[in-house]
């Protein structure tokens, strides 16, 4: 068992009942406070904990990692330590903040090291170098080629051969907070002879996580299934914001562009791979047989629960979806083996995500194109009125914690909101 997952420990910092972050979690991020410049940093409940500070006071000493990779404005230099030396920063946090530790002094820590969450601002974690968006949740393929296509021949023959993708912006990667503007393009209504300019009309989230690659590979190289753990060092919520009109004209031959690449929303928290390893679960069975480089063995999903809510201006918010992550047909091993099969380079910070994550029932589908049904069958809002896509001033909020035998490992979450168009 990884040491600081053990599900006994337990903090001296206080943390609030259903918290996102006990002392198992353990995730990293970036932070400001005022007046200093981005560090490093974790959390426990809602304190946020300067690991620069406590680099700073030798508590990492014997694991000699230069001051720069805490004093930074993403976590790249960080990962690139690689999984033995971010795993015994993850071990030795655990251990200074369990309530049986001797490490620390108490009044050293609390004074610098520790802030409110309330009182610091959370920036993007990670200088994304290249954003692959796969397709690979069954039911949301099943679903958009019923839409789109022929609900006969939902999934076109190469999907259950390969974990399909496509390569997405990684410059317009936000973090959650960050107002996002309606797009504008082109879109060719039904029944019109020539497109027509303007504000997208369909603009729609796409629950999905996102794996952060920590170790670059060479050019020509690949990653097996097997290895690929060790390449991954954690994950982030991802809102793949989609404007579906500006997307139905532009994507055939090669597939969507700019009703896509305007913006997508990721959360603050990286959790590792190693805090998420107690969630292990089976993925669905594979048939038929997938090719040998894409074999893998042992549990490669997670049991890692997902929520959407709508929360317009004024009123309540409305949770449109719950979806976990386990229904993913093709999981980040066989993505990760599937991306450098070419020979294709990975670089730390690259980002993947894992396309939108719908399970079988509706009220489990990860888009407002599938809880509509393409806008047939609107949501009603608790203020009384209908959403067929998402309206200007509404804020699109994504969940995700995984629970188990009292431990609950969360993710926080991924918030925009809609402004007018520009
Ligand atoms: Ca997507």
């Amino acid at each position: 068992m990884i040491k600081a997952n053990n599900p006994k420990t337990q903090s001296w910092l206080d943390v609030p009942e259903g918290s996102d972050f006990p002392i198992q979690n353990i995730p990293f991020g970036i932070f400001k406070a005022k007046r200093q410049s981005p560090r490093v940093c974790t959390r426990i409940g809602d304190h946020v904990i300067d690991l620069a500070k406590v680099n700073d006071l030798g508590y990492f000493a014997d694991l000699e990692i230069p001051k720069a990779v805490f004093r930074n404005d993403f976590l790249n230099d960080f990962m690139a330590l690689g999984k033995t030396k971010t795993r015994a920063v993850r071990d030795r946090i655990s251990e200074l903040f369990n309530k049986r530790s001797r490490k620390w002094n108490a009044r050293e820590m609390s004074e610098h090291i520790l802030y409110d969450i309330e009182e610091v601002e959370m920036l993007l974690p990670i200088e994304v170098r290249d954003y692959t968006d796969f397709y690979s949740s069954m039911e949301h393929a099943k679903n958009v080629g019923a839409m789109f296509r022929d609900p006969k021949n939902a999934l076109l023959p190469n999907w259950k051969h390969l974990p399909v993708g496509y390569h997405g912006r990684a410059s317009s990667i936000v973090i959650s907070g960050t107002p996002i503007h309606r797009p504008k393009g082109q879109s060719k209504p039904k029944d019109a002879t020539k497109p027509v300019f303007g504000p997208s009309k369909l603009l729609d989230f796409e629950l999905e996580m996102a794996f952060v690659v920590g170790k670059s590979t060479e050019l020509g190289e690949t990653v097996s299934t097997a290895q690929a753990e060790d390449y991954i060092f954690g994950m982030v919520l991802f809102n793949d914001w989609s404007a579906r009109d500006i997307q139905a004209w532009e994507y055939v031959p090669l597939g969507p562009f700019l009703g896509k690449s305007f913006a997508s929303t990721i959360s603050p928290w990286v959790v590792t791979l190693d805090a998420m390893d107690p969630f292990r679960v089976k993925g669905p069975k594979q048939s038929p047989k997938v090719l040998s480089y894409l074999e893998y063995e042992g549990e490669k999903n997670y049991d890692l629960n997902l929520s959407v809510e709508i929360q317009p201006e004024e009123g309540k918010s409305k949770t449109v979806c719950k979806s976990n992550f386990k229904y993913m047909y093709w999981n980040m091993c066989q993505q990760l083996a599937h991306h450098t099969i070419n020979g294709c380079n990975l670089n730390v910070g690259d980002m993947c995500a894992s396309g939108t994550i719908s399970g079988k029932n509706k009220n489990s589908f990860g888009s407002m194109l599938e809880i509509t049904w393409r806008g047939a069958n609107p949501v009603s809002m608790p203020d009384g009125s209908e959403r067929k896509f998402i309206n200007d001033g509404d804020t699109v909020i994504l969940k995700g914690w995984c629970e188990k035998n009292g431990v609950r490992i969360g993710f926080g979450e991924a918030s925009g909101k809609v402004l007018p168009a520009k």
